[in-house]
């Protein structure tokens, strides 16, 4: 008996990173810092809250979660949005999902600039769109005048550009963003540009958000989480801002009641220690640049990053370094062009490890 599985994805494997239980754990870019007993507190009392409510059906426009992103964008970007400007799902991969739903499809296609964030092509695969990329060049920026000429000639409906890049760390410029958005105002029919924003949080001072564009460009959506800075990665919450036709569109594609009671508060709790969350964000950041430092102090060559990763290579045998690294209790990612390795940063004591590691097994 065959099932009648989608010819598509006949003899895939699921998608995800390798869960090791390893001593330090840097292949996720998670923030490696826990909540802190006085939030975990304020969590707990918001759920016990929701949990009495349990059997009725969970607010379906979430208003007050909505609100209170819209007023931490505020005070992050400085960005005034309306309530009613924001969306949120399970995670940027649901909301980035919602986008392919309601944008995208059969007939239809999405571009994006390579290397980029690998679940991008699931995405387009799992809603029948097409998929293609132009590329990025040597040092992972995208060229303003290819990015043009490739949206011109796919003429998609949707674009997915991630800034900071995953796995490169790479930030556009505004002029590269809005490159973007002219050349899809050109395309006829329609198309929607996505700025993916996971890691915004830890661009480097004066780099732009693409928040900053929103009122200029119906077109555009821009994503964040709350799982990479914001140190939240288990609860499950990622968010997006646009125009409101735009979001109005995703309310169209959402399941019925798709952001449960509970994690509504548990996102508004976290939300309320924002400040706390988010201390650890400018030690990261040093603990980065440093880290960038070191490996091209010892001849390693590494990209430019304003995320909570670095990308360095290049090595003739990748799988053996990221193999002698776990050997010794790191776990990274082995993901990039080809010789390259992903190293999220965490905390110093397991930066250190890394170092160490990577000394042995490199031979620094
Ligand atoms: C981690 C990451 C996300 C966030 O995923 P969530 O579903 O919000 O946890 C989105 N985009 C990129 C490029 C990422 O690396």
């Amino acid at each position: 008996m065959t099932l009648p599985i989608r010819p598509e994805l006949a003899g895939l494997e699921p998608y995800g990173a390798p869960q090791l239980d390893v001593p330090v754990r840097l292949n996720v870019n998670e923030n490696p810092y826990a909540p802190s007993a006085r939030v975990v507190a304020d969590i707990v009392g918001a759920v016990a809250e929701a949990a009495a409510g349990l059997n009725r059906y969970p607010d379906r426009d979430f208003a007050p979660l909505r609100a209170g992103l819209a007023a931490y964008l505020a005070r992050e970007s400085h960005v005034s949005l309306a309530p009613e400007q924001l969306w949120a799902a399970n995670g940027s991969n649901e909301v980035m999902l919602h986008l392919l739903q309601a944008f995208g499809g059969p007939g239809r296609s999405v571009v994006s600039f390579a290397p980029t964030y690998s679940m991008y092509p699931e995405y387009a695969r799992d809603t029948s769109t097409a998929w293609h990329v132009g590329r990025r060049q040597d040092d992972f920026t995208v060229d303003p005048e290819h990015a043009a000429a490739t949206i011109a000639r796919y003429a998609p409906s949707v674009v997915l550009l991630a800034s900071p890049n995953n796995p490169t760390g790479t930030a556009l410029p505004s002029g590269t963003v809005r490159a973007v958005l002219d050349a899809a105002a050109q395309v006829p029919g329609g198309c929607v540009v996505v700025v993916d924003e996971a890691y915004a949080e830890f661009r480097r001072a004066g780099t732009p958000s693409a928040l900053a564009l929103l009122g200029e460009y119906p077109h555009l959506a821009v994503s964040r989480t709350m799982s990479k800075a914001f140190g939240m990665a288990g609860a499950r919450l990622g968010y997006l801002a646009a125009a409101r036709p735009l979001v109005d569109a995703l309310r169209v594609v959402r399941l019925p009641y798709h952001l449960s009671a509970v994690t509504q508060a548990v996102a508004l709790a976290a939300l309320g220690h924002a400040e706390e969350l988010m201390a650890q964000v400018d030690g990261l950041r040093r603990e980065r640049d440093a880290l960038v430092e070191w490996l091209r102090g010892n001849g390693l060559r590494v990209a430019d990053s304003d995320a909570n990763f670095v990308l360095f290579g290049v090595f003739d045998d990748r799988h053996a370094i990221w193999q002698g690294l776990l050997d010794r209790g790191v776990l990274i990612r082995e993901t990039g062009p080809e010789g390259w390795l992903r190293a999220s940063v965490g905390t110093p004591e397991e930066t250190a490890a890394f170092r160490a590691a990577l000394v042995e097994v490199a031979g620094l």
